[in-house]
């Protein structure tokens, strides 16, 4: 089959597009034919740099995909050839002490689709039956397949980790993002405020369309803390969302509220900061990290989804031979939502 895959780190140029072998199921595994897949900055990451997937090469990428059942393996019940799914790119093995103890977003063995396990850029993949999901008949292949990581990413942060509430308002960093532009759809579905930050203003306007109460273009205002507090009367949010790190951390804590929390789900500007830690005492803050999601808390996800209420973000959708023209997308962040790839037809 034909995939875009790696052989060794490095740059786009390390990125290859020809044949695979074709997965065959296991037991308790399906075959996809991947009708979308949609790229992550963790995809960018993995191309660059071994991390803990070094072993694993050659390794054909993509961590999010959708599309139909090619194949069935023994003793998988509930799915059939032909049905539309999307995948949950978190594989947990379901034996260790926090996989038994319902906690598997901590699972010692997980593996990632796209990264540990081969991925979506390909005309097949190769998933558990377990992370498969149906998506509601509405819904495309390449919006189906913006949804898996940037809308669990977002969900976590906001519904698991900083629990935000219909009354509070929260500032959601990199609103054009595909974390972002989830979290914004998230918040207002829950009835919350949201403020959101963008570098152009049309990815602004773009971000207000899907409900953002207010927008700041951090190119024209990097100090935008002082406009969250006019936008706040003085008090700071609630609640900040950040995906960019250390570029926005000052900022990130001058927009807090006293007892104000923050989330922080990835560090696209860097992730070594100066820290005053009598902040902590002094205001006091809540810090928190995201890292491993639920298998729970992706299919409660999913039946907010699968009512239309939540909505992938398509920015560009490029073929499967130019992958490599979507990371160089990416690493601009000249779009907004997801970059998708759409698989062969
Ligand atoms: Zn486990």
């Amino acid at each position: 089959m034909k995939a875009v895959y790696i052989s060794e780190h490095g740059g786009v140029d390390k990125l290859l597009y020809g044949n695979r072998p074709d997965p065959t199921p296991g037991r308790g595994e399906v075959v996809l034919r991947v009708r979308a897949s949609a790229l992550n900055h963790l995809d960018l990451g993995f191309r660059a740099n071994p991390g803990r997937g070094a072993e694993g090469l050659p390794r054909i990428l993509g961590c999010e995909l959708a599309g139909e059942i090619a194949q069935v393996g023994s003793g998988v019940t509930g799915l059939s050839v032909g049905d539309r799914v999307l995948v949950d790119n978190r594989v947990k093995c379901g034996t260790c002490q926090p996989c038994l103890t319902g906690q598997d977003q901590y699972c010692l063995h997980q593996l990632r689709i796209g990264v540990d396990l081969d991925g979506g850029h390909a005309e097949y993949c190769k998933v558990p039956a377990i992370n498969a999901y149906h998506f509601r008949p509405s819904m495309s292949f390449e919006e189906a397949a913006a949804i898996p990581l940037a809308f669990h990413t977002a969900w976590h942060c906001l519904m698991v980790r900083g629990q935000l509430q219909p009354w509070e308002t929260i500032l959601i960093q990199a609103g054009g993002s595909g974390v972002g532009s989830a979290g914004i759809q998230i918040a207002k579905r829950i009835g919350a405020r949201v403020i959101t930050t963008a570098g152009t203003d049309d990815k602004l306007a773009k971000a207000r369309e899907m409900g953002a109460d207010e927008g700041i273009n951090y190119r024209n205002t990097p100090e935008f803390s002082s406009r969250v507090r006019e936008l706040t009367e003085g008090k700071g949010v609630d609640m900040v969302l950040d995906v960019v790190g250390a570029a926005v951390w000052e900022q990130n804590l001058l927009s807090l509220r006293v007892d104000g929390r923050l989330v922080i789900t990835g560090a696209t500007s860097g992730s070594q900061i100066g820290m005053n830690l009598s902040i902590l005492q002094g205001r006091p803050l809540t810090l928190m990290g995201s890292g491993g999601r639920s298998r729970r808390s992706f299919g409660e996800m999913m039946s907010v989804i699968n009512r239309g209420e939540l909505h992938g973000v398509v920015g560009r959708v490029f073929p499967l031979q130019e992958v490599g023209k979507a990371h160089e997308v990416m690493e601009s962040r000249d779009f907004f939502g997801k970059l998708v790839v759409r698989g062969p037809q």
